[in-house]
């Protein structure tokens, strides 16, 4: 990418997506294109054409995707595989007929196999079956990866796709029925400390494990891979470690500084029991995490503190 070609950040509001743009902002990229979807709606093939007709964008980052975590993907499955597909649908055509130099687009280790050996590696996509909590949104994941790679075959695009890990960062989702565990648990740990409660509930049995990487680690690979990626076959974005689930409430209980107890309550699903991304195919490459989980805990809370004050 030349720092002046046009570069479209779909998306740009999410987590993914605004830290996407912020980099590309600090590393100097003048011609930043972006929407917000009451602008343009990307489920829509006509707008979304029209779009990139009128635009003659170079570079697509595409991060906009319906997103949610284990309670909103098991409560509007259908909004989840529809909204997706829908998406990534229109922008891959609609890049592949305005001829669109490179695009990037952004999946999910969702779509690993539930039981897959760990860490996962990317060869082990469509290897078994998937872990039905999330399995509408991983099947419209796995239909974008092989929209890139088909169009790729058929038409001589350049489209790839990165695998990223559980995120987190600024502009994260901290509503408590929708969000992701690490900003709920930030959520539910500080308004227990702050209404002095007894407890903070942790949903399932606290035995799962997840990897947690920054959304400034996430967009520093994602334009690495725009930059120096060329293959069609998917790439992993991801830290290398994880934690349980009842590691990740002891920490963040810590950084909050909240006293009270952890109750975990097994009646609410634990989802996949691990998913740890191999990333020994991007460190290869030349990209390597660098943001650690105790810091970039205590800048999300830094930051979800001031928002709090603020709307006080
Ligand atoms: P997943 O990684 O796709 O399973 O999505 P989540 O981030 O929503 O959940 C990760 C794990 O954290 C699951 O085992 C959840 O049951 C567990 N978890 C514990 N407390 C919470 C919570 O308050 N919210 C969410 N979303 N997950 C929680």
């Amino acid at each position: 990418m030349d720092k002046q070609d046009s570069i479209y950040v779909a998306g740009h509001r999410g987590l993914v997506g605004s830290a996407i743009l912020r980099k590309l902002e600090r590393e100097g990229y003048r011609n930043l294109i972006y929407r917000s979807s009451s602008e343009l709606d990307l489920r829509d093939s006509r707008q979304t054409m029209a779009f990139f007709q009128e635009h003659s964008i170079d570079y697509v980052f595409l991060a906009a995707a319906k997103v949610g975590g284990i309670a909103a993907n098991n409560e509007y499955p259908a909004d989840f595989i529809r909204d997706n597909l829908m998406i990534q649908t229109n922008v891959i055509e609609a890049a592949y007929r305005t001829n669109v130099k490179k695009l990037l687009f952004l999946g999910s280790t969702c779509i690993y196999p539930k039981l897959a050996p760990q860490p996962l590696k990317e060869e082990y996509l469509l290897t078994g079956e998937l872990e039905p909590t999330n399995e509408p949104y991983a099947i419209a994941k796995i239909a974008g990866i092989k929209m890139c790679q088909s169009y790729n075959r058929q038409y001589g695009t350049r489209f790839i796709s990165a695998m990223p890990t559980n995120m987190y960062g600024p502009n994260d989702n901290f509503n408590l029925h929708t969000s992701h565990v690490l900003p709920a648990l930030i959520r539910k740990f500080h308004e227990a400390k702050e209404n002095r409660l007894p407890s903070v509930e942790v949903w399932g049995t606290g035995n799962p494990r997840r990897e947690f990487l920054h959304s400034d680690d996430l967009a520093e690979a994602c334009l690495f891979l725009m930059n120096h990626y060329e293959d069609s076959e998917i790439v992993n974005i991801g830290v290398g470690e994880d934690i349980s689930i009842r590691e990740l409430a002891e920490k963040i209980r810590d950084i909050v500084g909240y006293d009270g107890d952890i109750v975990f309550n097994p009646s609410i699903p634990d989802g996949t029991p691990r998913k740890l991304v191999d990333v020994a195919k991007i460190n290869r490459l030349g990209w390597k995490a660098k943001i650690g989980l105790d810091n970039g805990l205590r800048s999300v809370y830094d930051a979800f503190r001031q928002d709090d004050l603020v709307k006080q």
